[in-house]
């Protein structure tokens, strides 16, 4: 059995300029939902994934994408991140449905209180009709014009292993990502990092916001208001982080319901793992109507 499918923005492009955008998710069963809390050990406060485990972890999600059938996390290496963010996104809405409940502390000294953000995931996700162009091209007038395009998680994972300072790193990030310079020349490609540092400064500054502004992308920073206090919050998240904390705090339910219907039906827990989400509340729900004297019918057709 299949997860549901998404498009992609980018997608995955072929030696021949081949386009594979339509993704789709492995199933959405009791066994992906273990593996993705395992993969992803999330502790409270600020946390980081590495670019190697996030590309593992969506490989695991991903069934297909395009042409390609069950790609591996060199392949997930190279979608862009907006893309990555995305399957991350329709694996959460998969799993745990199209509502996200974040609580967030206002950031306003006095006030700190808790508040609730309630989103649809629906309403964060970029308009993938169209496919994003393979590359943009940022213009700073009289100055040139740079052929650059995403950054993807191989550039990521390459950055990964670059000492150095801040300005090191972005010098690493945007050789990588820039195709050609054009500065009232002819285009030619960045040598290496120190070149991205020698270009017109209102050069690098467009190339940046193109690279910032362009890609599509789910919305993954949002502003706030408090209802305490009335300050505007930033709220950002990481949607592979996200995914990985809920399904955390939902692992020891996961055992508790694999227990309960192993117990009950006499099926292992492979068979049990096997079934989406939906298909194992259901068969609950059913248990708990059978065990109490309900009505079977009451447990069924409720979602
Ligand atoms: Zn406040």
């Amino acid at each position: 059995m299949s997860g549901p499918g998404l498009t992609l923005g980018r997608g995955l492009i072929d030696t021949d300029g081949g386009r594979h955008r339509d993704a789709v998710l492995a199933a959405p069963d009791g066994r992906l939902e273990l593996a993705l809390a395992e993969a992803v050990r999330v502790t409270p406060g600020p946390v980081r994934v590495p670019p190697a485990v996030r590309h593992r972890v969506l490989a695991a999600c991903l069934e297909r994408v395009g042409d390609y059938e069950e790609p591996d996390a060199a392949l997930v290496a190279a979608l862009s991140r907006g893309d990555a963010d995305l399957v991350a996104l329709a694996v959460r809405e998969a799993l745990l449905g199209p509502t996200l409940a974040l609580v967030v502390r206002c950031a306003n000294p006095v006030c700190a209180e808790l508040c609730d953000v309630d989103l649809e995931l629906a309403d964060l996700l970029p308009d993938t009709r169209e496919p994003e162009p393979e590359w943009f091209v940022a213009e700073a007038e009289g100055v040139g014009r740079v052929v650059l395009r995403p950054v993807t998680g191989a550039d990521d994972e390459a950055l990964e292993g670059v000492p150095g300072s801040p300005a090191t790193r972005t010098g690493a990030l945007m050789a990588a990502v820039v195709r050609a310079v054009d500065v009232g020349g002819d285009a030619v490609p960045l040598p290496d990092p120190d070149a991205w540092w020698a270009l017109p400064a209102p050069l690098r500054t467009a190339a940046l916001v193109a690279l910032g502004r362009r890609p599509l992308a789910p919305t993954t920073a949002l502003q706030v208001g408090c209802p305490a206090c009335r300050a505007v919050n930033e709220v950002r998240f990481d949607p592979i982080v996200l995914l990985g904390r809920e399904l955390q705090a939902g692992a020891g339910r996961l055992l508790l319901e694999t227990h309960c219907l192993a117990f009950h039906y006499g099926w292992s827990e492979d068979a049990v793992l096997d079934l989406p989400r939906d298909r194992r509340w259901t068969y609950l729900a059913l248990l708990r109507a059978q065990l109490t004297g309900q009505p079977l019918e009451t447990a069924v057709g409720h979602g």
